[in-house]
């Protein structure tokens, strides 16, 4: 396939480029009136339209007026899950407490008791609807979280649709082990024996049927303290599992140091931040990620992007897609909100939703950017005067068509 008269080709790179990091953020390095050219499912050629082949015989695709990047990469969802949480949303709107919630049975424990209840195949069919959504809105490669089982069973249910939905569906699928999520009603007295059973019992099934890619923690007051978080990514680590962080939602606590200490390839959330996080993440190798998503849902703080960039960190972009706060996978909406509310630049946001979010997952050196030999996933946009009008457009559908290994969606 052969993509012509493109207004602006977006995010051209070369193959070295990993992450971007610091003011190198606020650079997009774009073609005006560019060509590109696919072949078996790969980015093969590019550059000017002067340079365009003419004798080309497969599919040209005209696009006039139309800008031409790579497809979203959100490194943190949690698209595996039984229901919604609806209810409880509008029973908070209602004006009941979180207590009152979840005395009633809400929150992940919630979430869990109906995970454990679904039959694998439904949960399958829920999940893939939602992947189907996300890539439909320009999501071409994804990390799905476990989290919602706590039991053996349940964790390995849910892995195993993550499995499923890798094996079907033609983008890169991540699939990371939330098994310290929350501590389930049984082991509520117990956490050191739920630790014991997701290191000792659910991590070598997990490594044996080769289930997952990465290890997660909540690390969080009332949930997993940094000591328990290293216990888990120590275990995660022996059983071939990449640490990758939920931590500093609501609370600084140090989980950022030992992440990164442990060779974690993102810390993710950092609402709350320290200046003792900021000096541990540099020099690291670990992703900050922000999930503006979940700020806008929850009317929490969001993560201060600027700080990071400006202490020459890198950030990137994800949607936290998950039933309890943030129930929306649109990387879109995630650009508009890193502009509005962090005050991000759209060469910035876009930075951080593409080659940023793919090193977030591994996956720097087949996406996330224009480069030759990289998989053709690509967007293209409606007629837009610039890339500054994707977030601009706040809400609004500015994805026309998504290419995924050189093919339409
Ligand atoms: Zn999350």
């Amino acid at each position: 396939m052969l993509l012509t008269n493109i207004h602006q080709l977006l995010q051209v790179r070369p193959a070295t480029t990993r992450r971007i990091a610091g003011a190198d953020m606020a650079k997009l390095p774009l073609i005006n009136d560019a060509y590109l050219l696919i072949e078996d499912g790969l980015i093969s050629d590019f550059g000017p339209m002067a340079y365009a082949p003419t004798d080309y015989t497969g599919d040209i695709i005209d696009c006039d007026g139309q800008l031409v990047l790579p497809t979203w990469c959100d490194s943190h969802t949690h698209i595996v899950y039984a229901g919604d949480r609806s209810h409880e949303w509008v029973a908070r709107l209602e004006g009941k407490t979180y207590a009152e919630i979840a005395a009633a049975g809400g929150g992940i424990l919630n979430s869990a008791k109906r995970l454990n209840e679904t039959p694998e195949e439904d949960l399958y069919q829920q999940s893939k609807t939602r992947l189907e959504t996300v890539m439909a809105l320009g999501t071409g490669a994804i990390e799905i979280k476990s989290g919602y089982g706590l039991t053996v069973e349940g964790e390995l249910k849910m892995l195993r649709v993550i499995r499923r939905l890798r094996e079907e569906y033609p983008i890169p699928i991540k699939a990371t082990f939330l098994g310290a999520h929350a501590i389930p009603a049984n082991y509520k007295t117990d956490k050191a024996g739920y630790l014991r059973m997701l290191t000792d019992e659910l991590m070598p099934k997990i490594a044996e049927e080769g289930l997952a890619d990465f290890v997660d923690v909540f690390c969080e007051d009332g949930y997993f303290s940094v000591e328990d978080t290293e216990l888990v990514m120590v275990a995660g680590i022996k059983h071939g599992l990449v640490p990758k962080i939920h931590v500093n939602q609501f609370t600084t606590l140090g989980g950022v140091a030992a992440a990164v200490q442990h060779g974690a390839l993102s810390v993710d959330h950092l609402e709350e931040l320290s200046e003792a996080d900021v000096e541990a993440l540099k020099g690291s190798e670990t992703m900050p990620v922000a999930l503006p998503g979940c700020s806008f849902f929850l009317g929490i703080p969001y993560t201060p992007a600027r700080r990071l960039m400006d202490a020459g960190l890198p950030v990137a972009l994800a949607t936290d897609y998950n039933p309890g706060s943030a129930p929306s996978g649109n990387m879109n909406f995630a650009l508009s909100l890193a502009c509005t509310q962090m005050k991000m630049l759209p060469e910035e946001a876009i930075n951080a939703a593409t080659l940023n979010g793919a090193y977030a997952m591994g996956l720097e050196k087949e996406l996330g950017s224009i480069t030759v030999g990289k998989r053709a996933n690509l967007l293209i946009t409606k007629r837009l005067p610039s890339f500054g009008a994707l977030p601009y457009n706040f809400g609004m559908p500015t994805v026309s068509q998504v290419v995924i290994n050189g093919a339409f969606l």
